[in-house]
């Protein structure tokens, strides 16, 4: 092995990029170095601008990241856009191999008539917005909406549906961002309707989140009988199922068999209906949707549309139906799947070079949880280091990045840099019981991360 260590870029800073860096940085000290590039002044991806603030718990898994990136070898330039501030051609140029770990930052739209009334909007935007993600921060959305409509019944639809209708005080025990927990504690909504296309036996939601629908001191949740009712294709998918669509049945039979106690707001789940047409003059005023049933096809139980209409009075709709991955300049994109080609990790690459690779939501697509992206991470990683034992190949010696940076006169975060923001963020949240004020506005954040 030569006397340079392998250098590693990775692009993104959440969870897949975290447990890659952490994978590589197995090798012994001063074999490998990792550098993380992200294009907010602050790390953690989905961590800090995903999961719901009253998800703390979740969120602690940035003490294992904070834990990686303390290691020897390790560092972090925030504020450094891929594409823009550096390119595909030279982070190749400084790095042995890159990995892109970009996760999916768009989502996907309903394909409805109406999609583009103003009260239309993109949960993922929402979620964004509430969590303080410095691109959402000045976006608008109706709370004075009497009814809201959540279609998709995932576990994105569901943290909407949550944050939508908890009490102020619990809100403001979260790290929600403050002009978040503003909007919220003056909200109008009454009703919130989170429509599944299919039954409850294919809701995509998981059994904790399900129970907490139940849990929520200023709501009944709604569940009608006639929605459990299984048919043919459900029964035969339940009892090849696992443990937790039991358990999310068994939460909504629970959950149909209360009756309303005249709590302010309401929580409708509504199973085996679409919607097919939003209505309204200038913004939202009327869902139309249309009942379901199920057909089993193809090893998969699919919704088919039945004569039977029927419309909510709505005034905010969130389309709650995935996240969707974007193209990254100059890299290899599959715009079907919407996500980066690769085989174990290895991104398919027109020219084959064998030094570009992928983890996370943009190389499987976005699914599953926090976790989920370790395996999927130790692949890549795995395959990126066999592939460089097998071509016998060694380091290329390549020059540093910082010059680099400097040159363009980039004001870039280190981890240092981060943990000024961190700090100042939990400083804040002190004095109000929270568990941090978090920084929304970029100019605060690079101005406190550069306050040294
Ligand atoms: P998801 O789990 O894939 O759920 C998407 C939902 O949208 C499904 O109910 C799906 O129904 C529905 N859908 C898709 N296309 C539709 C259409 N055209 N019309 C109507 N409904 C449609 O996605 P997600 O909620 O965005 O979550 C992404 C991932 O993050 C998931 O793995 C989720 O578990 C994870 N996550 C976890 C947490 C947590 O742990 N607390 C929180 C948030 C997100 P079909 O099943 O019929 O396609």
């Amino acid at each position: 092995m030569s006397e340079s260590p392998w250098k590693v870029a990775i692009v993104g800073s959440g969870p897949s990029a975290f447990y890659a860096a952490q994978e590589l940085l197995k090798q012994p000290e001063g074999v490998l170095m990792v550098d993380l590039f992200e294009r907010l002044p602050t790390p953690y991806g989905l961590v800090r601008g995903g999961v719901a603030p009253d998800h703390q718990k979740i969120k602690s898994v940035t003490k294992i990241f904070e834990r990686i990136a303390l290691k020897p070898g390790f560092r972090f330039f925030g504020n450094v856009e891929f594409g823009r501030d550096v390119t595909r051609a030279e982070l190749l140029e400084h790095y042995d191999a890159v990995l892109y770990a970009v996760g999916s930052s768009s989502d996907r739209r309903l394909g409805l008539p109406g999609e583009d009334l103003s009260g239309v909007q993109s949960a993922t935007e929402f979620v964004a917005w509430y969590n303080g993600h410095p691109d959402f921060r000045h976006l608008e959305f109706n709370l004075q909406a009497k009814a809201a409509v959540v279609v998709g019944v995932g576990n994105v639809a569901v943290d909407v549906a949550r944050i939508l209708s908890h009490t102020p005080e619990a809100l403001a025990k979260t790290d929600i961002a403050p002009y978040a927990l503003e909007a919220l504690t003056n909200s109008a909504i009454e009703d919130i309707y989170l429509i599944g296309r299919r039954g409850p036996v294919q809701a995509a939601f998981t059994p904790t989140e399900a129970r907490e629908l139940g849990e929520l001191p200023l709501v009944d949740t709604v569940v009608r009988p006639e929605d459990l009712e299984l048919d043919e294709a459900s029964q035969a998918e339940l009892a090849s199922s696992g443990r937790q669509t039991e358990q999310n049945l068994e939460i909504l039979r629970t959950l149909s068999t209360r009756s309303l106690t005249g709590k302010p707001k309401r929580l409708h789940l509504v199973f085996c209906a679409s919607p097919t047409e939003l209505l309204g003059q200038d913004s939202l005023e009327t869902v139309q949707l249309v009942r379901n049933r199920l057909e089993a096809a193809n090893g998969r139980t699919r919704a088919v549309a039945t004569e039977e209409a029927f419309e909510l009075s709505a005034q905010l709709l969130f389309r709650a139906v995935g996240y969707r991955g974007v193209p990254l300049p100059d890299v290899v994109f599959d715009e079907k799947t919407a996500t980066i080609p690769h085989e174990k990790g290895k991104v398919l690459n027109p020219e084959n070079n064998q030094r570009e690779y992928v983890a996370g939501w943009i190389k499987r697509g976005p699914s599953g949880v926090v976790g989920t992206n370790k395996p999927c991470a130790v692949e890549s990683v795995q395959t990126m280091l066999q592939t460089f034992q097998e071509q016998g190949w060694s380091p290329q010696g390549a020059p540093d990045i910082v010059a680099l940076l400097q040159q363009r006169n980039l004001a870039f975060v280190s981890f240092d840099d981060w943990k000024r923001i961190d700090a100042h963020e939990v400083e804040a949240g002190v004095p109000l019981g929270r568990p941090r004020v978090k920084l929304t506005d970029p100019e605060d954040l690079l101005r406190v991360a550069h306050a040294a």
